[in-house]
């Protein structure tokens, strides 16, 4: 009981802290961070650390974006409770609870089946039952349940996979890292007829995305 007070405070001051006090506004994404227990998603040994301004370490060498990352991303995809999204890159999980609390559908790939498991088991515990998850290469999108209004990559590209872009519904978002392994652009990509309107969020450092269109 102590420890889920501790984590409910700790939760609380993240979102004024570091999210809030950044210039994210979008009330459903506050609501969404301060409601999804970001220490179920990491190892026991993190639980403590798991509300700290950072990035974390989970399995198969992969990472957990710092809580302001997963927010901006979250905001930049002004996604509505009717909407669909895809996301790229399941690893905790976390990304995706955060989405399901503010749209009606999330879909999630990862490339580990290892990590695809132990989110899937969170997500179970917590009771999300509108995350659709699959274990294959994202970069080639998940045509079937599309066009997204949102799709979110959470992993470094080398370029914009086109494929992602052509599952997009007409005025939906891509929102992805681009660049090289060390540093890459978060880029906000909209559909707007036949063109691609862009908007730079800033700089970031993702995992490498892999696959058929990434490294
Ligand atoms: N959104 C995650 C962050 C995951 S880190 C979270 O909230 O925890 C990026 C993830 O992308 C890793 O788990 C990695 O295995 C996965 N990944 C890399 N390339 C991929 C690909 N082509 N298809 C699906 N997942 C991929």
């Amino acid at each position: 009981m102590k420890h889920t007070e501790n984590h409910e405070h700790a939760r609380k001051t993240m979102v004024e802290t570091q999210v809030k006090n950044r210039g994210i506004h979008d009330q459903n994404v506050l609501d969404a961070l301060a409601k999804v227990p970001r220490h179920l998603f990491v190892s026991e040994v993190l639980q403590d650390s798991a509300y700290t301004d950072r990035p974390l370490p989970i399995d198969c060498r992969q990472t957990i974006s710092q809580p302001y990352i997963v927010a901006l991303m979250t905001e930049a995809l002004q996604l509505s409770k009717d909407d669909s999204v895809l996301e790229i890159g399941t690893g905790s999980g976390y990304q995706a609870a955060v989405l399901a609390e503010i749209c009606k559908t999330v879909y999630t790939i990862e490339k580990y089946p290892e990590l695809l498991d132990k989110a899937t088991s969170v997500f179970r515990r917590i009771g999300y039952k509108n995350i659709v998850t699959k274990t294959d290469d994202g970069t080639l999108g998940w045509p079937e349940n599309g066009p997204y209004d949102g799709i979110i990559v959470t992993a470094g590209a080398p370029k914009v996979p086109r494929l992602l872009l052509e599952q997009l519904a007409e005025g939906g978002r891509l929102v992805i890292p681009v660049g090289n392994v060390t540093n890459q652009k978060l880029l906000s990509l909209t559909l707007e007829g036949e063109g691609v309107k862009e908007k730079r969020l800033g700089d970031c450092r993702f995992v490498p995305l892999r696959g058929e269109h990434g490294w």
